[in-house]
């Protein structure tokens, strides 16, 4: 079977008036509103409650809160974090603080961001926080060791503070301990 083409008109053969219409979309896009993010320049903002990467956090005192007792790594569903305490002769890092790790290490290629570290952390030691895009050039350079894991999560503003003294305590309120 044949199919018979129909004839092309003069002002299709000339082709102009398709390509004035595509420059008419392109002009018409071009004074829309724009809708591409400059990424990595122009990030997302996370709503509160976002569960990004996980990072170790330092009270007010600049003492590192966990206290090694790795019922995190424990129940890391992809056994992403590795702790090394101490040990018996591990003397404390700062304070009262009597285990801080000697080691912290999160493997954020295997962390899935599910927060069950946050979440059952005694000394509310690790958080959540908004990172979501996480690079690197190697597997090495993921694996973000303890003084990473500080220095990203920074400083959390407690309201009890447990390793304060309570000499110092009631220093600062100004009774007699
Ligand atoms: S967020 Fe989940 S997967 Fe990531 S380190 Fe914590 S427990 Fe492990
Ligand atoms: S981060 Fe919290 S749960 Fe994990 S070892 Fe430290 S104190 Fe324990």
């Amino acid at each position: 079977m044949i199919v018979k083409r129909d004839k092309l008109t003069f002002w299709e053969r000339l082709y102009l008036p398709a390509i004035i219409g595509g420059f008419k979309v392109t002009l018409r896009h071009f004074f829309n509103k724009k809708v591409t993010m400059q990424y990595p320049e122009e990030k997302w903002v996370v709503p509160p409650g976002y569960r990004g990467a996980p990072y170790l956090v330092k009270d007010q005192a600049d003492r590192t809160k966990c206290v090694s007792c790795q019922l995190c790594e424990f129940v890391c569903p992809p056994k992403a974090i590795r702790i090394t305490p101490p040990g018996p002769q591990g003397s404390p890092e700062v304070g009262n603080v009597e285990k801080a790790p000697k080691e912290f290490e999160i493997n954020m290629l295997r962390c899935i961001f599910c927060g069950f570290c946050q979440e059952v952390c005694p000394e509310e030691a690790i958080f959540l926080m908004k990172d979501y895009s996480l690079t690197g050039t190697s597997r090495g350079e993921m694996i973000y060791n303890k003084e990473k894991l500080l220095s990203l999560g920074g400083v959390h503003q407690d309201k009890i503070q447990k390793w304060k003294h309570k000499a110092e305590e009631a220093k600062e309120q100004g009774v007699a301990p």
